[in-house]
């Protein structure tokens, strides 16, 4: 991959560009266990697991409600998901009466 500030070829699984320094790793965005806002059924634990490891939803749904009915972790991991894992970051829409009273 090339780097964006000065295009220097560097290694796919750099953080920072061994040429100007600048950080990397946060400009791809990294694979993160987040909640998504969309397809969530109570807080988008199962989704955002689905989506972290690129599974199927419904299959996430089905394997964390037969642990939750037959052992009971399910029932104790979710909420402890819910409160752990981030929210996925709302789309920030800048209000227009706030941005008139900045100008
Ligand atoms: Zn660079």
């Amino acid at each position: 991959m090339y780097c964006n500030y000065c295009g220097k070829v560097i290694q796919d699984d750099a953080n920072n560009c061994a040429y100007c320094g600048k950080r990397i790793g946060s400009v791809i965005g990294r694979k993160r266990l987040i909640r998504p806002r969309a397809d969530r059924k109570i807080a988008g634990v199962c989704a955002g697991f689905a989506e972290y490891f690129d599974l199927d939803v419904t299959l996430v749904r089905l394997v964390w409600l037969i642990t939750a009915v037959m052992t009971g972790i399910g029932l104790l991991s979710y909420p402890i998901a819910w409160v752990i894992m981030p929210e996925e970051p709302a789309t920030v829409e800048a209000p227009a009466a706030h941005q008139a009273t900045n100008l």
